[in-house]
């Protein structure tokens, strides 16, 4: 019994769909003991954007915005319908279906109008029709290729906390739901089809898991069923050793580790969601990335194993762009206690998510590397929190760096391997690339560092370059 995970590209056309279909046809064919899979279907592509961005317009009570997101949601999911439904009937129950659900969005979406205001537990109701849409039509689609396919609300299965946009599962609920729910159907060798990123919390409010949850979806019903495998379907054959749009050689890696795949993912990489593989080390489930539209591909097996991860040295070079620094600094600073702690209790007060601390030559300053739509935000609240210090000359200046770009190296290996940060710095000065800051310790998966935005595409490469990750390693 595996779980198999489709991205929004997996699911986004007529063409991608039939895909689809003939991907978990081959799995249910080679299936021998321990039948059954569970399909997570995201939203199709751009949908969740468009609902999230009309959950805006609504609180600024832009209605025509409204209409047109609810029109094209309509559009994209009848053409599918139309193309890929042979059964009249059927096709019929999923266009009135359709037309229930947008009435639905339509009145929550009005009732935000009226409010003037969006909450997170609307925005996760509108975010989340995506998925609810989906995941009744990729049943039928698999249905009319001939496959055992049954819909399984996800809103029943997965029971989360009340945080809304980012909600957590609580765990031995959704497994004993799954087990009771999907066991029978999995027995039957079925392919339980459900939406991902949506749940709802015990008394039956809908949440979602945080953008792009649908993997960690996969992974939760993975646990809760001690599924065989996870497999992640995306546009991309597994996990690359850097963005290949950066770096015209990189490849496929066979195999990464739980540690490297999470560090890559929050670094920019995001091939799957972070928190993907929580649920998995929980259960030792294995995950598997692999690419809908080069299915062959062996794709890039996610493993515990972090002896062989010792091995392999730097695997990947991720860059994550839109940054900003920002630092305070002064010479009043020196030896006084508690500014850090200061420091970062207004920046969690505002929620900014800070990506590095990079430690500066000097005492005299703290610098910090927050996303740069969050840099006004941020400095606006320390410049708050040290009003004071400010004003008396302790701290001279509070200010962002914008057009900043973290470049990391991450390989489990860094931690046993001495002299990889000297190969770092000595890359990137052959290259004659200016490093602003660096941080190290933060995480023994990698060493990230600080670069100019007009230097980044040349410290992936320098990097890539120098740690050979252009070539297989054994
Ligand atoms: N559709 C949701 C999103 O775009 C969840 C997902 O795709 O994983 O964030
Ligand atoms: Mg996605």
């Amino acid at each position: 019994m595996i779980v198999m995970k489709f991205g929004g590209t997996s699911v986004g056309s007529a063409d991608a769909l039939r895909q689809v279909a003939a991907i978990v046809r081959r799995e249910l064919d080679a299936q021998q003991t321990r039948p059954g899979v569970v399909v997570v279907t995201s939203a199709m592509s751009g949908v969740t954007d468009l609902l999230s961005a009309a959950a805006q317009a609504a609180a600024n009570a832009d209605h025509d915005r409204t209409e047109a997101t609810c029109n094209l949601l309509r559009a994209q999911h009848a053409e599918v319908t139309e193309t890929l439904i042979d059964d009249a009937d059927v096709r019929w129950r999923l266009t009135e279906e359709l037309e229930e659900t947008i009435r639905q969005l339509r009145r929550v979406l009005d009732s935000i109008a009226v409010l003037g205001e969006l909450t997170p537990r609307g925005n996760d109701w509108i975010c989340g029709t995506g998925e609810q849409v989906m995941a009744p039509l990729l049943t039928e689609v698999l249905r009319s290729a001939g496959i055992a396919a049954v819909h399984a609300n996800a809103r029943s299965l997965i029971v989360t906390d009340d945080n809304f946009g980012a909600a957590e599962p609580l765990v031995s609920e959704t497994e004993s739901r799954c087990q009771t729910q999907l066991t029978p159907l999995l027995a039957q060798g079925r392919a339980v089809v459900t939406g991902g990123f949506i749940a709802s919390t015990f008394d039956g409010l809908h949440t979602t898991l945080g953008r792009g949850g649908s993997d960690y979806s996969a992974a939760i019903l993975g646990a809760a069923l001690d599924a065989d495998e996870i497999q992640i379907w995306t546009d991309v054959s597994g996990v690359k050793t850097a963005d290949p749009k950066v770096v015209p050689d990189a490849r496929s890696l066979r195999e990464i580790t739980f540690p490297e795949i999470a560090e890559l993912a929050y670094y920019g990489a995001r091939v799957i969601h972070p928190k993907t593989v929580r649920p998995a080390i929980r259960k030792g489930i294995g995950l598997r990335v692999l690419n809908t539209f080069e299915p062959d591909h062996a794709g890039t097996r996610v493993i515990a194993d972090e002896h062989r991860a010792r091995q392999a040295g730097i695997k990947a070079i991720s860059a994550i762009r839109d940054m900003n620094m920002i630092m305070i600094e002064g010479r009043g600073m020196i030896g006084v206690p508690g500014i850090a702690a200061r420091a970062f209790r207004a920046v969690s007060d505002v929620n900014a998510n800070v990506l590095m601390i990079s430690q500066s030559s000097s005492e005299q300053s703290i610098c910090f590397v927050v996303p740069d739509d969050s840099a006004d935000m941020v400095i606006n609240a320390l410049r708050r929190e040290f009003s004071m210090e400010l004003d008396r000359g302790y701290i001279e200046r509070i200010d962002g760096d914008p057009d900043i770009v973290i470049v990391a190296a991450v390989g489990q290996a860094i931690r046993h391997t001495p002299g990889i940060a000297a190969r770092v710095f000595s890359a990137l000065g052959d290259a004659r690339i200016n490093v602003v800051s660096i941080a190290q310790g933060a995480s023994d998966t990698m060493i990230s560092l600080v670069v100019v935005r007009d230097a980044a595409d040349a410290a992936v490469n320098a990097l890539h370059q120098a740690f050979n990750l252009a070539q297989p390693t054994g």
